[in-house]
């Protein structure tokens, strides 16, 4: 390139970026198409905890997107290593779905029988939510069990509309019981930045996060030392990203995704 450096990863968050719901944003298959023929390399990385990994390849293949199941970083997947890794004698009580339950089983970490018996619990998205869910959670806490979050989004957009998120129902618990989550591994926490760095196997500085979200996407990569795009297909809007601290404000804003490929073309000439 040109200008001696050369975007060669992409970070790429799903909800609002490259689908919203069940639906694909316009011209986002196409463009992760051209990034392929490219030869660019690819993670999927999103803040959902309550899928699978195999749930949401399922998705991206409903809309047309071909990948593999290591391409993609949700939250579940990613605060089931960080368990498996850091606290291998952890016993969990899951307030969430079955795609994280599988997350987790997945990578040998263990389930308490009851609430009372768990060391960790693991707060995801949850659409189904019940009292009794709920109240179990608070058990568990109350119990002494520490609360580690797959995300503390207050809201995501949801096909209908914004949707309340796990940033919520946290609340709901640290009111009750007075304790909050001493671990979030949720984008903008550098667990998410390593987690995608590591997959793709380059340097911060040869990487582009590109999402629709100033307080997770953007301000993961400003944090990680990745460049950042901001797309207006979801949560956020160029004023909004304008009246950001200029240290904080995405390197570009894009009307969708669909202009990566006009971005890289104009960094090429
Ligand atoms: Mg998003």
């Amino acid at each position: 390139m040109g200008n001696g450096w050369s975007l060669d990863g992409f970070i790429l968050d799903l909800d609002g970026t490259v689908y919203t719901g069940h639906r694909p944003i316009e011209g986002a298959v196409e463009a992760i198409a051209w990034l392929r023929s490219r030869g660019k390399r690819i993670v999927f990385l999103s803040n959902r905890g309550n899928i699978s990994r195999r749930m949401c390849r399922e998705r991206l293949e409903a809309i047309g997107v071909t990948c593999e199941t290591e391409e993609i970083i949700l939250t579940s997947s990613v605060v089931s290593r960080y368990l498996a890794e850091h606290e291998p004698d952890a016993r969990v009580w899951v307030l969430g779905e079955q795609g994280l339950r599988d997350e987790l089983a997945l990578h040998g970490v263990q389930f308490a029988a009851r609430p009372q018996e768990a060391t960790r619990l693991v707060v995801t998205l949850h659409e189904t939510l019940t009292y009794a869910e709920l109240n179990d959670a608070f058990r568990a806490v109350r119990a002494g069990a520490r609360i580690i979050a797959t995300n503390d989004d207050r809201t995501f957009p949801g096909e209908d509309g914004e949707a309340i998120d796990v940033g919520a129902v946290l609340a709901a618990l640290a009111h009750a019981t007075g304790t909050e989550s001493d671990t979030v591994v949720g984008k903008p926490s550098p667990v998410m930045a390593k987690a995608a760095l590591d997959r793709l196997g380059l340097p911060p500085e040869r990487c582009l996060v590109v999402g629709d979200s100033l307080r997770s996407d953007i301000a993961m990569g400003k944090r990680a030392g990745i460049r950042t795009a901001l797309v207006l297909t979801g949560s956020a809007t160029r004023e909004a990203a304008m009246a950001q601290d200029p240290a904080e404000r995405p390197d570009w804003i894009l009307d969708s995704l669909a202009d990566i490929r006009r971005l890289l073309e104009e960094m090429e000439r």
